[in-house]
């Protein structure tokens, strides 16, 4: 993609950054998106429009409100500048301007639900129905794959989490179900399997590390959906180099 148009997905991604940051702090308090300007969560005043450029902002102030002076959370300066990067990335490995923005905010819907998760232990629904809607438009438009690729991805990943959630009740939450579902409708049944694998045995990990520090041992729970959205990241730009390599593997 021109060099111009990769410039122009990352401010676009800078812009969607800094309206992520509101979805993580509004969404999961029930909160409307559009519902007025952000108030500073310290002292309650509204913050001017000239203070709300995203990164610039953050660093003109130096991480601090301009009226009451409390801290401002790092988060908002690397939640822009990391949807910045991905929305750029995208468009310079993807081939098409349609795909590239399509997966660029399915990425941006990742990392709120990254973020959300971690800190909530909720995936928003109206956040999966979202990514659905990506999913459908690239399953109707996407030319990148057979359609029955995508349709078979709804169901690989997402079923066998639900008879897991079924067996061993309270291990799984449905809203990680509703994740890999969409999830899988978007990328496909192969990169969605390595997106799951990948992040089930890297929160594998982790989990036990958590409960071998904390005195509840393995009671000890972690969120799955970062993992998971961290996953289907990362296999957005490396799934399909990496599917086919391990198949090659399995039939040499
Ligand atoms: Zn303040």
């Amino acid at each position: 993609m021109p060099y111009i148009v990769v410039i122009f997905f990352f401010l676009f991604g800078l812009c969607a950054g800094s309206f992520l940051n509101v979805l993580i702090c509004r969404l999961p308090l029930g909160e409307s998106a559009a519902a007025g300007r952000s108030k500073c969560v310290s002292c309650g005043r509204t913050i001017a429009k000239y203070d709300l450029v995203p990164v610039l902002s953050y660093f003109i102030l130096r991480g601090r409100c301009r009226s009451c002076g409390a801290r401002i959370s790092p988060r908002y300066p690397f939640v822009e500048i990391l949807t910045g990067l991905l929305f750029a990335l995208l468009a310079i490995f993807r081939k098409d301007i349609f795909s590239a923005a399509l997966f660029s905010l399915f990425a941006a819907a990742l990392v709120a639900v990254a973020f959300i998760d971690f800190r909530h232990r909720i995936v928003p629904n109206g956040i999966v129905v979202f990514m659905l809607i990506i999913g459908a438009a690239l399953t109707v438009f996407g030319k990148d794959m057979p359609r029955s690729e995508r349709i078979i991805g709804l169901f690989c990943a997402s079923v066998p989490l639900f008879v897991l959630s079924l067996i061993v009740p309270g291990s799984m939450g449905m809203g990680d179900v509703k994740l890999m579902a969409a999830g899988g409708l978007i990328l496909g049944w192969k990169i969605v399997l390595f997106s799951f694998i990948t992040g089930s045995v890297i929160a594998a990990a982790a989990g036990l590390f958590v409960a071998g520090k904390s005195r509840d041992g393995l009671r000890a729970s972690i969120p799955f959906a970062p993992f998971l959205s961290a996953a289907m990241i990362f296999g957005l730009f490396f799934g399909e180099a990496a599917t086919d390599w391990y198949l090659r593997l399995l039939l040499r």
